[in-house]
């Protein structure tokens, strides 16, 4: 077994605990392994393992793995990082997801780029105030959500959070939280909450989507 596969079993089990300490089911939680800054073949020995969501945060590299790993069937692309209006054209076709939804331009673009099936979105939410830069401000959601929904193309499915980091997994909640009745107002069913740090705090606190990167595929390049 590869190092990345004994990781990816590693988290996928401790997803499983998580879900049942919540008394969640282990489908209701999709695992993002993300992948941004490691090498295609780090990608390959987890999709081989049986991984198939991956998330990347630059859009010339998302579009490049793309391109080097396109024999791997069923393979689900999640972009989630923030977009610039001049690269969503490298997002758009080939993502299952964009995650970063913060302002009309990119939803837009996107909009405008995408065919085939509706571009699966979470708003962003910027929940750390000013410590966070990308992400919309709660009280901006709901008018943004409704710009949105005006748009062909792309489904708004839920909300996406990067809190501020923490020292101690715990000291997460209270953010997750605020996101949940965020979304819970938006009528937003799905939560893009939890990273490395936090995931397991995040499942308790009704995450959909957790995108771990280090605690699977081990330090990012710098
Ligand atoms: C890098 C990144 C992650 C993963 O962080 P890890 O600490 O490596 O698990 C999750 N979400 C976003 C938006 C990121 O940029």
């Amino acid at each position: 077994m590869t190092e990345v596969a004994q990781r990816l079993a590693q988290i996928q089990a401790r997803v499983r605990d998580a879900c049942q300490r919540a008394g969640r089911g282990v489908d209701e939680v999709t695992l993002i392994a993300v992948s941004k800054l490691q090498p295609p073949e780090l990608i390959r020995e987890a999709y081989e393992a049986g991984q198939r969501d991956f998330g990347e945060n630059y859009a010339q590299e998302l579009r490049d793995k793309v391109k080097a790993l396109a024999d791997l069937e069923g393979i689900r692309w999640h972009a989630i990082g923030p977009l610039q209006t001049n690269k969503a054209k490298y997002v758009a076709p080939p993502a299952f997801a964009f995650h970063a939804l913060d302002r009309l331009e990119i939803a837009q673009e996107l909009s405008k780029r995408r065919t085939g099936a509706p571009l699966r979105c979470y708003l962003e939410l910027n929940v750390g105030g000013e410590a966070s830069k990308s992400g919309v401000a709660p009280e901006e959601a709901p008018s943004l959500l409704e710009q949105v929904r005006s748009l062909p193309n792309l489904d708004v499915v839920g909300v996406m959070a990067l809190p501020p980091p923490v020292g101690e997994p715990e000291e997460a909640r209270a953010g997750f939280r605020t996101v949940r009745e965020v979304a819970q107002r938006l009528g937003l069913r799905e939560l893009s909450i939890g990273t490395t740090a936090d995931f397991e705090v995040a499942i308790e606190e009704g995450a959909t989507c957790v995108r771990v990167g280090t605690a699977i595929f081990g330090h990012r390049p710098t």
